[in-house]
């Protein structure tokens, strides 16, 4: 067991404790026993998601009759947009913590295994849990 120097506080802490006892700095972290994120379900608002979804789909129709098909295509663009994020917001998606390093991700669709993005780690889907595989 040694002293060794805060990081954030700067005062003599034992390189053994969880925390520094005068700021609260992590300098052990202790693993968690069960190591599960929540699965998160985000549904936006559907009436929100119907109506941006109309207006995108709208909007294309009316370019199209309006202007002609090669005039409309940048209107047509921006309008698919719309229906993107309308459509995102109808069907909902789930926002997902990986339970190794707490990187956040979005998913339209979940499945029985999620591979994280940024520590390519495995975690299994497990209830409305997300969590490692040992
Ligand atoms: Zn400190
Ligand atoms: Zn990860």
């Amino acid at each position: 067991m040694a002293l060794i120097e805060c990081p954030e506080c700067k005062k003599k802490v034992s390189d053994t404790a969880e925390a520094c006892p005068n700021c609260g700095y992590p300098i052990n972290p202790q693993p968690k026993n069960n190591n599960f994120t929540e699965l998160g379900k985000v549904h936006q608002s559907k009436v929100f998601g119907a109506v941006v979804l109309i207006l995108g789909i709208a909007f294309i129709i009316l370019s199209i009759i309006k202007l002609g098909l090669p005039k409309a295509f940048l209107t047509i663009c921006i309008a698919a947009f719309f229906i993107a994020v309308g459509l995102l917001n109808l069907i909902g998606y789930y926002v997902i913590t990986c339970p190794y390093c707490n990187s956040k991700t979005s998913l339209l669709r979940i499945q029985k295994t999620h591979k994280c993005n940024t520590c390519k780690k495995i975690s299994v889907v497990d209830g409305d849990h997300l969590r490692t595989t040992n």
